[in-house]
């Protein structure tokens, strides 16, 4: 036997279950197996200058490498079961809260001291948004910014590298389950494990996929998540980011009464592309250090979207609409609010010409080419309820970038220890559908751990 556990993905999940597994003196011989680089080495080549858009790493350092998705994130830990994930159905409600604040204890302790904690409780902005047909959702957010969630995780890799084996641009090909042990299957050799955690996210959701089919681990299709990036001035939205960094309000429309929400507000913050599975999509970060902080704030607005029968790709019906995204676009596309109520594209002199000053360079085109209708109608009507808690919103000039998805990875079938049908085989993370967020996924893997730790009944 090489390993007593191997994880599959250096990700939060992969990274808290590591530490928890390694943090006292417990005997486990763990390796952690990557398909990205260390931290160090995670550059993408997108230099805005020489090389304007993606050129198709074979792994995208956005993406994948110590960190996972969340090593250029923004580094929001929203601590809530309201929203990120749900663990809770898996942990219950109260033990997936204090997992989640002990990932934050952790994250203070390797760097994010000093980093503030923001919270709805007691806010005067519920009662505006309520009197004006939105929903704020409750929260503390600890925002680490893109700097500090970068320091802390490489201290926190100082100390696993002792630890733990990692095995950096080594992709787990296939995970085989022989005589009650599990094989790893790389490229260049086999290890054997006793215990496997799958914590591939996002990127890894199709190799996460196919491993539950050739494992038969039932799985159930998931939703996913349409809509547009929205960037305007910082003042716009400064009252109610300077009381709660970001605020979560869904918006039920009065035309179809779909629900819309803002996702990931990022004030002063940068509007950037994501590549998943060489989709360009478009998302958002910000930094603690004010002197990297822009005079805009970006957020997404989303509506969600489930197929189940007899169509139950959810994610192809999300990467469809991105891929045509690319197609009119070359990548992402922009185009001003005004430009889309009128019914014309924007073009380059109409978004120069614009008081927002764009954060990423997009091509400039129209939305309503690419979205379905009643996604775009209900964004619309979201941004118009939003300018009334916050006028502006709905200035000419406020810029809706295209597309945002977010795709979630078929829900597996897992119990309350995140194990699978397999004894021993357990998927947690964004992978595994049930999270996605960085404190749910990170708390899934301290979970996991203590699970293992606990022994045969793996209840702590
Ligand atoms: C730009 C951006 C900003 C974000 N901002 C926030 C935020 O502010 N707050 C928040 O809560 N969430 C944010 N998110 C989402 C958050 O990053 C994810 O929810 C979180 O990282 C999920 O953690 P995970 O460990 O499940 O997966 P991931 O972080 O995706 O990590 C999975 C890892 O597994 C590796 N992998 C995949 N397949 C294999 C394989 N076959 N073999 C070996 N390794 C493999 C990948 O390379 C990757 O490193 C953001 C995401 C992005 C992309």
């Amino acid at each position: 036997m090489d390993y007593d556990v191997i994880i599959v993905g250096a990700g939060p999940g992969g990274i808290f279950a590591a530490y928890e597994l390694t943090r006292a003196a417990s005997g486990q011989k763990v390796a952690v197996f990557e398909a990205g680089n260390v931290l160090e080495k995670r550059k993408c080549p997108i230099d805005g200058k020489n090389v304007k858009s993606c050129v198709g790493c074979p792994t995208c350092s956005i993406m994948n490498g110590f960190g996972g998705a969340g090593a250029f994130s923004d580094g929001k830990y929203n601590i809530t079961n309201q929203f990120g994930g749900t663990l809770y159905e898996y942990i219950g409600k109260d033990k997936a809260m204090e997992l989640m604040q002990y990932v934050d204890t952790l994250n203070l302790k390797f760097g994010g001291e000093g980093t503030k904690l923001y919270s709805t409780a007691n806010s005067e902005i519920k009662k505006l948004c309520l009197q004006n047909g939105l929903h704020l959702l409750d929260a503390s957010v600890r925002h680490l910014g893109t700097d500090i969630n970068y320091i802390v995780l490489q201290n926190i890799y100082h100390l696993l590298k002792e630890k733990a084996d990692f095995y950096f641009n080594t992709p787990v090909e296939s995970v085989r389950i022989e005589d009650g042990t599990y094989r790893i299957i790389t490229a260049e050799r086999e290890y054997s494990c006793k215990k496997c955690i799958v914590s591939t996210g996002r990127s890894g959701s199709k190799w996460a996929e196919k491993l539950c089919r050739d494992l038969q681990i039932p799985t159930k299709s998931n939703r996913v998540d349409i809509g547009v990036r929205v960037e305007l001035p910082a003042e716009v939205f400064s009252h109610l980011t300077d009381e709660l960094y970001e605020s979560k309000i869904v918006y039920r429309t009065a035309k179809f009464e779909d629900l819309v929400r803002t996702f990931c507000m990022n004030p002063y913050g940068v509007v950037v592309n994501e590549n998943t599975n060489g989709i360009v999509t478009v998302n958002g970060h910000s930094y603690e250090d004010v002197k990297r902080h822009t005079g805009n704030t970006n957020f997404a607005l989303l509506v969600a979207k489930h197929f189940s029968e007899p169509f139950r790709d959810s994610n192809g019906y999300g990467e469809s609409i991105a891929r045509l995204s690319n197609m009119l676009g070359g990548g992402v596309l922009v185009q001003r609010f005004g430009d889309l109520i009128r019914g014309r594209r924007s073009n380059l002199s109409r978004i120069e010409e614009g008081y927002v000053v764009p954060t990423l360079q997009a091509t400039p085109g129209d939305l309503s080419l690419v979205m379905p209708k009643r996604i775009l109608d209900g964004i619309i009507e979201m941004i118009y309820a939003l300018d009334k808690i916050a006028p502006g919103t709905a200035n000419d000039d406020t810029l809706l970038y295209g597309v945002e998805v977010k795709f979630y990875n078929m829900e597996v079938e897992i119990d309350e220890h995140l194990e699978t049908n397999h004894k021993g085989l357990y998927i947690i993370g964004d992978c595994s559908g049930v999270t996605h967020s960085l404190s749910h996924a990170s708390a899934s893997g301290v979970h996991v751990a203590r699970c293992i730790l606990a022994g045969e009944n793996g209840s702590y």
